[in-house]
């Protein structure tokens, strides 16, 4: 054989054999080697760890297909946990928020594609693999995935975790990352923050009464980078933490308690 292939060594592929619907999966491979997930190729960093999430509807199993310089491809599978999704009961919201007129879906449509475009980086900052931090210290008043029917109409499973906290409290940045989303005043999510935490990890930040940093800031855990409020389709002051892997919405309570 020609080339330095064979000198390449193998390396144990790292992976859970289970995770839970709406989970962030961290796993661990040759650094050279190419990791081909949901019809992308992951990043894989200097260390050979890649990252992907698993939809809240996902079921069955995820297949990884990875090629390592010494290796054929290789398949690699994790079963996919179900989980159970209450139904949640919001009243009192103004109901302009619930049905907007025409003129104000588009204005809404217009908005969410700036944050989703905000979301889709494929950076190498390493920030999604540190343990997270609660970004504002309060009780659970929304969790992930329920079913929510807002006066009595239902819509879109909540996209993230609402943590209770009084308007004014500041909200730190829960791992690394660079701002990639600002903005005072969305229509329906209020003061808006997103931060990239690289390899396609986001946190969102939304209802917030003050935002302190801006586009391309680049900041530590920890670091103060808004405050809570009940900007936008909010009921009360809260904040309301909604996590990303790309397109793919992620539970952040199951990134906070990630072994
Ligand atoms: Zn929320």
């Amino acid at each position: 054989m020609i080339g330095g292939d064979g000198a390449i060594p193998m390396r144990a592929t790292r992976l859970p054999a289970t995770a839970s619907q709406g989970a962030m999966v961290i796993g661990n491979t040759h650094p050279a080697a190419t990791v081909d997930y949901a019809g992308r190729t992951l990043r894989v960093t200097p260390y050979g760890t890649f990252v992907f999430g698993i939809g809240r509807d996902a079921t069955g199993e995820v297949v990884l297909r990875i090629k390592q310089p010494a290796t054929a491809w290789i398949e690699h599978r994790v079963a996919i946990t179900p989980r159970d999704w209450p139904v949640e009961n919001i009243n009192g919201v103004p109901p302009a928020t619930v049905d907007p007129p025409p003129a104000i879906a588009e204005r809404i449509e217009r908005e969410q594609a700036r944050v989703v475009a905000a979301r889709i980086r494929d950076d190498a900052r390493t920030g999604f693999a540190q343990a997270f931090a609660w970004p504002v210290e309060g009780r659970i008043s929304g969790r992930f995935g329920n079913q929510r029917v807002y006066n009595g109409t239902p819509k879109s499973p909540h996209s993230g975790m609402d943590i209770a906290a009084p308007t004014g409290t500041p909200v730190k940045a829960p791992a690394d990352g660079v701002v990639t989303f600002a903005d005072p005043g969305l229509y329906l999510t209020g003061g808006t923050l997103v931060l990239d935490h690289g390899h396609g990890i986001s946190s969102n930040f939304l209802h917030l009464s003050r935002i302190d940093a801006k586009v391309g800031d680049v900041v530590k855990q920890g670091d103060v980078i808004a405050a809570v409020g009940a900007t936008g389709r909010a009921t009360g002051p809260h904040l309301h933490w909604g996590m990303n892997w790309f397109d793919v919405r992620i539970d952040p309570l199951l990134v906070l308690e990630r072994k």
